[in-house]
């Protein structure tokens, strides 16, 4: 299952820089999901509480934010909302040969929240070297 693959690639993530940060417990993961990312967010949700099981995740709360689909047409430099399912046709000029897609595929872990001992709680962000969830083709 596609959900199940990225819920793990995202446990895995938080984990390790939970880990990396002597978190005992993570209180919520921010991920960031792209309209065209071929997600359906009640199973990722599902498949992330499955996957926190046994973890310092376990229990944590999943917020996703979806990235609506944009695309860009460098012929008339028209932009347009791509939608479900996806136009890429530009609506401008009729052609679909020189069209770049602005944004939709998104899917990154934009914060961690997670609790440290006794002081208080922090939002920490990953490290920009962290590689991106790999896609499931
Ligand atoms: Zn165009």
């Amino acid at each position: 299952m596609h959900e199940m693959s990225i819920a793990m690639a995202v446990v895995g993530q938080v984990e390790e820089a939970a880990e990396a940060g002597g978190a005992s417990t993570v209180a919520s993961v921010r991920l960031q999901v792209g309209e065209l990312a071929g997600v359906v967010p009640e199973a990722l949700a599902f498949c992330f509480e499955l996957a926190c099981a046994g973890t310092a995740l376990e229990g944590a709360e999943l917020v996703t934010e979806s990235v609506a689909a944009r695309a860009h047409c460098r012929s008339c430099t028209g932009d347009w909302a791509v939608g479900m399912p996806p136009r890429l046709v530009c609506p401008g000029c009729g052609q679909a040969t020189d069209v770049e897609l602005l944004t939709g595929r998104e899917l990154q872990i934009l914060s961690v929240h997670w609790e440290d001992g006794p002081g208080p709680d922090r939002v920490r962000t990953p490290a920009p070297t962290r590689e991106p969830i790999p896609e499931e083709r």
